[in-house]
């Protein structure tokens, strides 16, 4: 058996050149004359890794000099709560806006951290749109304002970067980072779990804007002072040598790929022309979030006959379409599209559901 189109959520599909390179190199890495992953973080051939992987991001991102880049682990959750551990006083609210999932575990993880405020919450519409910004009450003192630019179960994405007036604007990009251009300037602090967008499990991306990591708190173990980690260039114990490894992979790789505006116009494509094939099937298949917050990322869909379901994915994965169940939360499918997913990917997907659509329709 070969390999298929791989449509998970996450971990995610990586760019077969990246999984070359790196079966290439996996014993004898470079001038190491070992695996990346038998040598030392300390010395100076993972330096040189370490150090070039942060100017390619920073090239990637366009990352302004006054921000800090941390390669850090603990997946996205555990900085749920190290987020308002550092960056909120233990008595000051935290505003959150929630738009799916992830939002609401984001809350839920900061309770025991800080006051918070939602902001908006979008769970009583069944999480498929963006509360109008006029809507939002922000608190004026609150620590920060945070949100998920992409909600990846619910498939609703923010298409443009929320004003937050005077708070640092604090973005869960786990699923949507180098996506496409990003004006990072906007954010008081952007994280992203690696597997989706970045490369393997186990590592975590933070930009944080320098003048927040005043607000870290001394009397916090040190092992989740971002402040510390930023000090010891994420070196402050042993970091994921081989998750940050494959991740410079994967940043060079979008570099040889033209950067995130070509990048971009390729998801942009893709995702129109997966939402034009469920749109124009007839009702076959659908989509329930409002057009303006379509993800361009996780396009969840529905067959009309729930009966053809097991059918639709036995036959996706018998043509090489792996991974199209949706979320238990939301049911029906879910197509991830993340970068490393093709054009051509794409297009075996919507000719096979246009062909189930005519078998079963
Ligand atoms: C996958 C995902 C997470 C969870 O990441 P873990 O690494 O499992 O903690 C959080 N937020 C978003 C938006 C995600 O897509």
């Amino acid at each position: 058996m070969s390999r298929g189109h791989n449509f998970a959520a996450g971990p995610a599909a990586l760019p077969e050149a990246v999984l070359r390179q790196a079966r290439d190199e996996l014993l004898d890495w470079g001038q190491a004359r070992a695996s990346v992953m038998e040598i030392s973080h300390r010395g100076k051939l993972f330096a040189e890794l370490a150090a070039e992987s942060e100017r390619d991001l920073r090239s990637l991102l366009g990352i302004p000099a006054n921000y800090k880049v941390l390669f850090l682990q603990g997946g996205a959750t555990q900085h749920f709560a190290q987020i308002p551990m550092n960056f909120a006083r233990r008595d000051q609210v935290a505003d959150y806006v929630v738009t799916g999932h992830w939002g609401e575990k984001a809350v839920r993880e900061a309770r025991p951290m800080a006051p918070v405020h939602i902001v908006a919450d979008m769970g009583n519409a069944g999480y498929t749109g963006i509360p109008p910004r006029a809507t939002w009450k922000l608190s004026p003192e609150a620590a920060y304002l945070h949100y998920t630019p992409n909600e990846t179960i619910h498939g609703v994405q923010f298409h443009d970067v929320p004003e937050a007036g005077d708070l640092p604007l604090v973005a869960d990009m786990s699923s949507d980072i180098l996506s496409r251009p990003l004006d990072v300037s906007k954010f008081g602090v952007i994280y992203a779990g690696a597997q989706k967008n970045i490369g393997a499990a186990g590592l975590v991306v933070m930009l944080v804007r320098e003048d927040l990591l005043a607000r870290c708190p001394k009397d916090i173990p040190k092992i989740f002072n971002y402040a510390e980690h930023a000090a010891q260039g994420s070196m402050l114990n042993t970091p994921n040598t081989f998750g940050w490894y494959l991740a410079s992979l994967v940043f060079k790789w979008l570099l040889r790929e033209g950067g995130l505006v070509a990048v971009g116009e390729r998801n942009r494509t893709k995702a129109e022309l997966l939402y034009a094939c469920i749109d124009g099937s007839g009702g076959f298949y659908r989509n329930d979030v409002e057009k303006a917050a379509r993800s361009w990322m996780n396009v969840p869909f529905r067959l009309a006959n729930v009966a053809l379901d097991a059918a639709f994915l036995a036959e996706a994965e018998a043509a090489g379409l792996l991974a199209l169940k949706g979320h238990k939360a939301v049911g029906g499918m879910r197509a991830s599209l993340y970068n490393a997913v093709s054009l051509e990917a794409v297009q075996s997907l919507i000719d096979f559901m246009r062909d189930f659509g005519r078998r079963h329709g």
